[in-house]
């Protein structure tokens, strides 16, 4: 990569500047400079982009390629990822200042999410349906159209390749609209689908800003499917953009994810996990344990023990191998999340270790905090920073209540060596996703998603080809 790079969009399989020639600054979070410049988008980018992926839709191959040969060009673009491992995950550390190590996983995680929907679209099997009329019915999942995509800067490469991959397996042409944050890794990947062979508009990257560009693109007439990642209050705004065109919205929200430690748990196991579900990428995950619950006979000890091993991350440079934790992705998220630091300090909040670095870095330490009103706004809110509110229980039942009592609903946590305690109290969480005695695990056919503020929809396997395909029932006559 050299000292100033430039991402433009890619339309037609051509990397274009704006039409206006515009471009804005792309920063390095970790080193507090420009590194790289981006084309920004406008509403008349957005219609290019737009128009290029219908045109593709109507009358190009990718829809009419059939499941094997469509397989087989993803699969292409997956092995040109691999051989890029480095570049993508450089490009996401650079850009928001993940440790590399936690940028190469999340690249494997991106080609595993085109591999696993190239081949879960290849094999998939319809459903028949016998009739006693003399008729039977037959189901096909034929494409949706065109798929607006908007992505998070958390997981850059991630989260887009997640609504990529099945979009355009299940025969679909798309637009991604990357964070203005976060645009290197997922221009690089546009530049590979071109590499890869994709036909001229199949995957089209748009830069720039939510507004205009994300809006430009969730309003679009043309547009036959909107998926967004992001907060639940942008969220709003794309379901109701989306509305004005009828277009199916599949959201993916905050969250405020409880993690439960009972007694009996297995305390290594538990405040291993304790660490990683709310400092691995400085906290910037909408699944993040940001609320945790641990019960009042081991609470001390617990406290101890997770204070002690969050003060043993090394914090630092993200290419630094040593690094498991670095600066936050912005400015303007640092500022956030300090301003939640501050709130926490007069509500009373009790800072067992962390806070702000202090040292001109946007680096927010791990911070640990008890004693938080159950009213106050870092208590409640979604800060999506490397904090973590910590309350004891008594009760199976109040410690239900308390992980319930949030309008999100996105994933919760519980560690319990008792078999009956972990199904009971799995079932009765209120969240898309609940780990027992674990973390962070996914299998791509499952449901993922949330409740609440945290989202509308699920994606995953098959829930991802319902929203991405258009299923239609076929009624066939076999009786004369
Ligand atoms: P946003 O929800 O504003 O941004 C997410 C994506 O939506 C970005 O690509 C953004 O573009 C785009 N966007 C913004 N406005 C619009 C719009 N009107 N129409 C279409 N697209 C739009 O998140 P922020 O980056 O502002 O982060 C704010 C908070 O959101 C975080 O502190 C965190 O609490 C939460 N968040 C949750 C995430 C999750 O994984 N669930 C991920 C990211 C944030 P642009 O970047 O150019 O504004």
């Amino acid at each position: 990569m050299s000292e100033q790079e430039f991402f433009g969009h890619i339309i037609d399989n051509e990397e274009v500047e704006s039409l206006s020639g515009e471009r804005f600054e792309v920063w390095n979070p970790w080193k507090r400079e420009v590194w790289a410049e981006a084309a920004e988008g406008a509403a008349q980018d957005a219609e290019r982009a737009v128009s290029s992926a219908r045109k593709a839709f109507d009358e190009g191959p990718w829809p009419r390629l059939g499941r094997v040969e469509r397989a087989r060009a993803i699969h292409r673009l997956a092995d040109l990822m691999e051989a890029r491992t480095d570049d993508l995950a450089r490009m996401d550390s650079t850009n928001m200042a993940k440790p590399f190590e936690q940028a190469t996983h999340d690249v494997a995680r991106s080609v595993w999410n085109f591999r696993f929907f190239a081949d879960h679209q290849r094999d998939h099997v319809g459903e028949v349906y016998p009739m006693d009329t003399g008729h039977h019915t037959y189901s096909e999942y034929g494409p949706a159209g065109v798929v607006a995509a908007i992505s998070p800067w958390n997981f850059p490469l991630m989260m887009a390749t997640w609504k990529i991959a099945p979009a355009i397996a299940w025969g679909n042409t798309c637009i991604i609209k990357p964070s203005e944050d976060t645009p290197a890794s997922v221009t690089l990947l546009g530049r590979l689908a071109v590499e890869a062979g994709f036909p001229p508009g199949v995957l089209n990257v748009l830069n720039g800003h939510g507004f205009p560009a994300g809006a430009a693109l969730t309003g679009s007439y043309d547009v036959d499917r909107v998926t967004f990642t992001g907060s639940s209050i942008t969220g709003r705004t794309v379901m109701a953009s989306a509305a004005t065109h009828l277009a199916p919205v599949s959201l993916e929200l905050g969250g405020k994810g409880a993690n439960i430690v009972f007694a009996d748990a297995d305390l290594d196991n538990a405040v291993y996990w304790a660490v990683e579900a709310i400092f691995r990428n400085a906290g910037q995950i909408c699944l993040a344990g940001s609320r945790l619950f641990v019960h009042s006979s081991i609470y001390e000890e617990f406290l101890r023990r997770f204070v002690a091993a969050a003060e043993k991350l090394t914090v630092g440079d993200p290419f630094d191998p040593a690094t498991r934790f670095s600066s936050l992705a912005s400015k303007r998220h640092f500022d956030k999340v300090v301003s939640y630091i501050d709130a926490a300090r007069e509500a009373g909040g009790r800072f067992l270790t962390g806070g702000v670095a202090d040292d001109g870095s946007w680096v927010v330490r791990p911070t640990i905090v008890d004693n938080l009103p159950l009213d106050s706004a870092p208590y409640c809110e979604e800060i999506f920073g490397p904090f973590c509110v910590v309350n004891s229980f008594d009760t199976e039942e109040e410690v239900i209540h308390l992980a319930n009592d949030t309008r999100y609903g996105l994933n919760a946590m519980l560690f319990t060596e008792n078999l009956s305690r972990a199904h009971r109290v799995a079932s009765q969480l209120r969240a898309g996703t609940v780990w027992v005695n674990c973390f962070f695990i996914r299998d791509l056919r499952t449901p993922f998603g949330g409740v609440g503020d945290s989202g509308v929809g699920r994606e995953g396997g098959n829930f991802s080809r319902e929203f991405f395909t258009e299923p239609k029932a076929v009624v066939m006559q076999i009786a004369r």
